[in-house]
């Protein structure tokens, strides 16, 4: 005869229990499955964004752009800081509009250029096309090329050229050309916090 195994069971004297104390898992134990998105918060482009992850496990946190303000902030200068490399601003004596510029070598070198260009061949130079046309005065190096940003290494350096491009060109003050104004939300919100902490 064949016994079931149910029926086996059935038959078999109970086995001694074993008891098992329920233990309350350990709060560091549970297995954590949340996700956190950081998203920078520009505004309700950003709430639109971040409500697409309402039901799913992965949890929004808010940061602000003081990460990329600091970035953006002129650093402290070297004793010659026309040695160094990165975005300047170069503006103009007489009417002081600007012209904003990056560059990979030195600042001294960059001015020295737009010097030659004055001689040469103004179209060259946004600067010295100003200059020439309007017969206004070349400025100088020590009073008239700013250093804006110097950095290290070229990442940021597309960036904080665009960005201090349109920063000049909000308030209509830039020789550089049109199409090279970038029109960018992050930019208006980072302008808007310089002007709030300039108050
Ligand atoms: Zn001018």
């Amino acid at each position: 005869m064949r016994v079931g195994k149910s029926v086996k069971t059935q038959l078999l004297p109970d086995p001694p229990q074993k008891i098992n104390p329920i233990i309350p898992p350990h709060p560091q134990r549970k297995p954590t499955t949340q996700s956190w998105a950081v998203f920078t918060y520009t505004g309700k482009e950003t709430t639109y964004i971040t409500k697409l992850f309402r039901h799913t496990n992965i949890k929004i946190a808010y940061r602000t752009n003081n990460n990329l303000l600091r970035h953006l902030t002129p650093n402290p200068q070297p004793l010659d800081p026309f040695t160094r490399s990165d975005v300047y601003r170069l503006s103009c004596p007489d009417c002081c509009k600007a012209c904003i510029g990056q560059t990979g070598r030195d600042f001294r070198t960059r001015y020295n250029e737009h010097k030659r260009a004055l001689q040469y061949n103004p179209h060259t130079s946004k600067y010295a096309l100003h200059a020439a046309t309007q017969q206004y005065t070349f400025g100088n190096i020590q009073e008239h090329m700013q250093i804006l940003h110097t950095h290290n290494k070229s990442a940021h350096l597309n960036t904080t050229e665009k960005f201090y491009i349109f920063k000049e060109a909000s308030i209509s003050n830039h020789l550089n050309d049109h199409h090279t104004v970038p029109n960018s939300k992050i930019f208006q919100t980072i302008l808007n916090d310089f002007r709030e902490e300039s108050h």
